[in-house]
């Protein structure tokens, strides 16, 4: 095993370039160094496919598949690689090319379509790339349904049998609280005027800045800057960084980004140190790094003992927010608003925007929707979900930039990230009695420490569903989630 690590560490090289490149491409990169930094970055993840299938590295995978008596590190280690290999062996070099060049091109074009709200512009190479898609899936293979190979490629083991309890079990149950907030007027569903007043940058900046020595990071192993979406991204055990945006106005959003963006860092900063340079460092999947993210930007950072705990820097900082109580600032960070954009989503609403995508694409790839149907298709049912009919393709099918990359079966790990977060506070609290008093007094030691204890250790030792099966011994059941929605919204 110590010859396989030793000899993935080229390899683990290669993607903390990668990483740095990618980070920079995002924040300081001059935009005219676009077209090189292409080259590089693809000629570097060539690299890395051929080192991983050098045929001495299989091998050693190979062998190691067969030896007996591997202990629970060393058994990931094989899992992990010999996932990698697996799928890297099935796709044919001419699709994986195709991808990447479409990638390009089709997100280029998308933005522009975006810009215009014509999808027609799009069309074509959504289904150039949905082609591809189909493709791949054929190649990868599956038992039931094309979806499930691409879900797998993102969330290990997930199918659509899975997702279809899921949601046929969230979706209504969610709209039915939507319904009940209505019904009874609730005081989240009315939009704060804190909502629609100008901030001053810096000041939001020093705000965040604040927040992240409030819940204890080490900035000697982690950094915070600027771009227009915000993202963590991971070079080493060490060297942890994210993103925050300004818009300028609504400043709940930079917040938010913020302790989101943090809490996929933390996950990565508290994976053990034993893991660093192997194939098993940062997080076990998708939905469990978004149930990270999830749990600090909304379970923790939009209840009322933490907006109680960040209510005087706000006030300090956020000059027309100086007179806001405390419960007007936790309405203001909790407002509920059926929309058209998933990303501005509030946390009650947020769910139905996946269910929406996962339907779509699930239809895509059983051939039972053609990509011309979609737009229609997408209002339709954003009406029926949500309320509202999109006026344009802006507001409706082209808002997300996942299916112009070839991110087909991505969504769903948003809502399996938000039903783990749920599921994780419900455990947290039988842990930690003081679960809600140490937030207002701004104590996260406990909170962090479970979270490192349970889960973020181990990085990627265990699969998705065996880590929560082992520490939580529980699945992606809708139940926390649903309880944790009634108690916040329904219950006062
Ligand atoms: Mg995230």
């Amino acid at each position: 095993m110590n010859q396989i690590v030793k000899a993935y560490k080229p390899m683990w090289s290669l993607n903390h370039a990668i990483s740095l490149m990618g980070w920079d491409f995002e924040t300081y990169m001059p935009s005219k160094g676009t077209e090189e930094r292409g080259v590089a970055d693809s000629q570097l993840h060539l690299l890395h496919k051929d080192l991983l299938l050098n045929k001495d590295f299989v091998g050693l995978v190979e062998s190691a598949k067969k030896l007996e008596g591997l202990n629970d590190l060393e058994k990931g280690i094989v899992r992990v690689l010999n996932r990698e290999i697996t799928k890297q062996l099935k796709i044919p070099k001419e699709l994986t090319e195709a991808e990447s060049l479409e990638r390009i091109r089709g997100n280029m074009t998308w933005r522009m379509a975006r810009e215009k709200s014509d999808f027609m512009m799009y069309k074509p190479h959504l289904e150039k790339m949905i082609d591809i898609k189909k493709q791949i899936a054929e190649k990868i293979g599956y038992e039931k349904h094309p979806y499930d190979a691409l879900l797998d490629s993102f969330e290990e083991e997930l199918t659509v049998d899975e997702l279809d309890n899921v949601f046929g079990d969230l979706t209504p149950r969610l709209q039915k609280i939507i319904k009940k907030l209505v019904d009874t007027g609730s005081p989240f569903l009315k939009e704060s005027k804190l909502a629609k007043s100008n901030y001053d940058i810096q000041r939001v900046d020093e705000l965040n800045h604040d927040i992240l020595t409030i819940l204890q990071y080490d900035m000697k192993r982690f950094r915070m800057d600027v771009s227009t979406h915000p993202f963590t991204e991971t070079m080493s055990l060490n060297d942890v960084r994210i993103t925050t945006r300004y818009e300028g106005i609504d400043f709940k959003k930079s917040i938010s980004s913020t302790i989101h963006e943090a809490g996929h860092a933390l996950y990565d900063l508290q994976c053990d140190q034993s893991l660093s340079m192997t194939p098993l460092q940062g997080g076990s999947s998708l939905a469990l790094h978004e149930s990270q993210s999830r749990f600090w930007e909304n379970i923790v950072g939009r209840s009322l003992p933490f907006v109680q705990l960040i209510a005087p820097l706000i006030r300090k900082q956020v000059t027309f927010a100086n007179r806001a109580t405390d419960d007007e600032l936790f309405l203001y960070f909790n407002n509920i608003n059926a929309d058209y954009i998933r990303v501005d989503a509030d946390e009650v609403t947020y769910n139905l925007h996946i269910a929406l995508r996962y339907e779509i694409e699930k239809k895509i790839f059983g051939d039972e929707l053609s990509v011309s149907e979609i737009p229609e298709f997408w209002n339709d049912r954003m009406e029926q979900l949500l309320g509202v009919r999109p006026n344009k393709d802006s507001q409706g099918v082209l808002q997300d930039t996942h299916w112009s990359s070839g991110l087909f079966g991505y969504f769903p790990t948003y809502t399996l990230g938000n039903l783990v977060s749920a599921l994780i506070v419900s455990k947290m609290r039988k842990d930690l009695k003081d679960y809600e008093v140490e937030i207002r007094r701004g104590n996260f030691k406990p909170i962090r420490e479970w979270l490192r204890l349970k889960i973020h250790r181990y990085g990627s030792i265990y699969a998705p569903k065996a880590l929560l099966n082992k520490t939580l011994n529980e699945g992606y059941n809708p139940d926390y989630f649903v309880t944790y929605i009634e108690t916040k919204y329904l219950a006062s």
